[in-house]
């Protein structure tokens, strides 16, 4: 599914931000990534979704190395592999559905989107994921109407319609309180383990990696520096993670539901 050997990741001829000896992810596999600011947990993210090619090393995401395809062979895999932002990236004067529709653009001939022409099939695929995420009564609302955690239930039901076999979420609930974070978190595992998909996330809060996360990769200045089941991270790990940036550590809480 997900295989990084002996890659540099650099912007410019800036050193590198992101090097790694070997990092693979198995089909199916919920891992969340977690590290101080700048550790280059982001540019990871990239790196799978092929927006960032490494300086060196391979960086194979469903059977191809994007590291030295061509655009078309990128492009293939692009389709089926969906990414989530902090910042939910939805388009506020359109609805729910007409959002949601914008994960079929990969589905359908580029003439036919362009004229928000989708087939009956895109329609029910859109119609399928919002019910999913439980918008259906908002579903011809506009997008700027909408709560954050609303707003990010339609990037899910955006990332859903696309069928995707690899959900990548960077920082997908930052900008959510904690209760709409538990919200969203919950339904991206549901929707990951539901479509047997894998979910790659960025995390800032490490008691929702141990908490949502089966696998938690730790990263710092851009090596892992940690890497196992959730369950088996503790405090004494984090603090080795975190060091003395603790910026955006938060200890685990252990009374905590998420
Ligand atoms: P994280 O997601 O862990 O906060 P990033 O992957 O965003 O880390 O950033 C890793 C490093 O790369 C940081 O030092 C950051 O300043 C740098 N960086 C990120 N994006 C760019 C860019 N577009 N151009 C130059 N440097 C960048």
């Amino acid at each position: 599914m997900i295989q990084l050997e002996h890659i540099e990741v650099a912007y410019g001829r800036e050193r590198p931000v992101l090097a790694l000896e070997s990092l693979r992810i198995a089909p199916g596999e919920r891992v969340a990534i977690i590290g101080p600011s700048g550790a280059g947990k982001s540019t990871l993210l990239r790196c799978l979704k092929g927006f960032v090619r490494p300086r060196r090393g391979k960086v194979e995401v469903l059977g191809v190395n994007l590291a030295c395809s061509g655009q078309s062979a990128r492009r293939a895999v692009n389709q089926r592999v969906a990414l989530i932002y902090q910042q939910f990236r939805l388009v506020p004067r359109l609805s729910v559905l007409e959002n949601t529709l914008c994960g079929r653009l990969g589905h359908t001939h580029r003439w036919r989107s362009l004229f928000g022409w989708f087939t009956p099939e895109d329609t029910r695929a859109a119609w399928a994921a919002i019910i999913e995420v439980g918008l259906t009564k908002k579903v011809h609302q506009r997008a700027d109407t909408l709560s954050g955690g609303e707003q990010q239930r339609v990037a899910v039901a955006r990332a859903v319609a696309q069928e995707p076999e690899l959900i990548l979420a960077d920082e997908p609930v930052s900008s959510l309180d904690p209760a709409w974070a538990a919200d969203v978190l919950e339904l991206l595992t549901t929707v990951q383990s539901h479509h047997h998909a894998t979910l790659v996330m960025t995390l800032h809060q490490p008691e929702l990696a141990r908490g949502f996360a089966q696998r938690v990769i730790g990263l710092r200045a851009g090596h892992i520096v940690w890497d196992g089941p959730a369950g088996d991270l503790t405090d004494d790990n984090l603090q080795a993670l975190y060091g003395s940036d603790q910026s955006n550590y938060v200890p685990f809480r252990h009374d905590a539901t998420a």
